[in-house]
């Protein structure tokens, strides 16, 4: 395992649309567990392959030490993921996302999906989530056809968190203050 480097605004590869994982094999299995590694290190608790720069439909999340931090890790594996399903009923959660670090924003979304997914082993299941997970699952989807958080937003309020990144970019890294 090793950690990855998280891509991050404004990084044009996170506007990619993933393509699908043909075969579940070690190769796989090694990158879903540096894509969790690299998560957990963040830390996070969603992350898409195309976010460490591989635009492949192949997410992580692990959402049990949200709310209780002594919980035990619930580490799962999504390849493949699509939304079968979403309630009519939603919820407005504030966001952020690893590619767009020190940023949060209310974005509203369904409150309850039916993803289906390959698991690690390449098996086919289904999950019914609502809560943080339905949350977190509609948002690393999106990041599979290059869709990000603040695409919900109002253009205004895009607009200009897409500036500041991309002038962040300009100036580099922030002088040392010795
Ligand atoms: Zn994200």
């Amino acid at each position: 395992m090793a950690k990855l480097d998280i891509i991050t605004l404004p990084d044009r590869k996170l506007r990619l649309k993933s393509a699908p994982v043909e075969r579940v094999d070690d190769d796989l299995r090694k990158l879903m567990d540096s894509m969790m590694e690299t998560m957990y290190a963040a830390p996070g608790i969603g992350l898409a392959a195309v976010q460490v720069g591989i635009p492949r439909r192949v997410v992580t999340v692990d959402v049990a030490q949200r709310e209780d931090e002594t919980a035990e890790p619930d580490p799962m594996f999504l390849i493949n993921p699509k939304i079968l399903w979403s309630s009519d009923e939603r919820t407005t959660t504030e966001e952020g996302c690893l590619s767009i670090p020190e940023y949060f924003a209310e974005v509203e979304r369904a409150a309850e999906v039916r993803v289906a997914y390959l698991d690690r082993d390449g098996k086919p299941r289904e999950i019914e989530a609502n809560g943080i997970m339905a949350v977190v699952l509609q948002h690393e989807i999106d990041h599979l056809d290059g869709k990000l958080f603040i695409d919900y937003l109002s253009k205004l309020k895009r607009d200009m968190v897409i500036k500041k990144f991309a002038k962040q970019q300009r100036l580099g890294p922030k002088p040392l203050a010795l």
